[in-house]
């Protein structure tokens, strides 16, 4: 009871003293238009939500970067739109935002069929990991705006891997409301998945969605949000049945605040 009353206490106090400044909260609006939400809770909603993450999140800047208000602000309420009616509780289990200039490269390995190992690089432009840092690369995430249209936006993709982590390891479901809505999921995903893994096959290259959500069920779920939040329209357009159900979970509509 006590720790409920303290916890509201604190909420409102950041709040009140942490708000983000009107002209900065303007201005991400502005570069990011698919944050510029038309319902009015909502986009008041957004604001609190973004304020709140920016006082329990820890953001460090890789190789001298420093990650200022304007960019802290943005991956905040980038990171805030997925879970507007789900709760910043969904992002307790970890606090760091680790933040590099551009995209980071990996050193991978692959042991084939004959156990012969094989090395590659990988771009990475983010990375979730269970209880760990997110990993955010500010070039990409700066982009957003204008590769929203593509359908593409990194720091949603990376904290959809982190929604999906609540309950275990990424597999593509996200904790659900009963065994009825996991039977939904798993359902109408594996069928859209397998649907586009074929596209992606056959050599298709006009699939809305990047190819690389054929990788792994985990990818497909973290690329089908980044377009159902930032390219609505063409997502319902092309996945009818996987924006009702990502609809569903995010409890938001997209497409139906905004002029197609
Ligand atoms: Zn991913």
């Amino acid at each position: 009871m006590v720790r409920t009353w303290f916890r509201r206490w604190r909420t409102e106090r950041t709040l009140q003293r942490r708000a983000i400044p009107d002209p900065l909260w303007q201005l991400t609006l502005a570069r990011f238009p698919f944050l510029a939400l038309p319902n009015t809770d909502e986009a008041a909603r957004l604001r609190e939500l973004s304020t709140l993450f920016l006082a329990s999140k820890e953001f460090t800047g890789v190789g001298g970067l420093e990650v200022d208000d304007t960019m802290a602000v943005a991956i905040a309420a980038q990171a805030c739109l997925p879970i507007l009616h789900l709760g910043l509780e969904c992002y307790d289990s970890f606090i760091g935002i680790v933040v590099h200039e551009d995209v980071v490269v990996a050193r991978r390995e692959v042991v084939d069929d004959d156990g012969v190992v094989h090395e590659y690089d990988e771009e990475l432009s983010g990375e979730a990991m269970h209880g760990g840092p997110v990993m955010l690369s500010w070039r990409d995430v700066a982009d957003a705006g204008e590769s929203a249209e593509a359908g593409y936006n990194v720091v949603i993709h990376e904290f959809v891997h982190v929604l999906d982590m609540r309950n275990g390891d990424a597999d593509g479901i996200p904790v659900l409301a009963d065994r009825e809505a996991l039977e939904e999921w798993v359902r109408v995903l594996s069928a859209e998945y397998d649907t586009f893994c074929d596209r992606i096959d056959a050599g298709d290259d006009e699939t809305l969605l990047d190819p690389y959500a054929a990788e792994a069920p985990e990818e497909f779920f973290a690329v089908a949000a980044e377009a159902f939040f930032v390219a609505p329209h063409e997502f319902k357009h092309e996945h009818a049945a996987l924006y009702a159900l990502l609809a569903g979970y995010f409890k938001q509509d997209p497409a139906a605040r905004r002029p197609s």
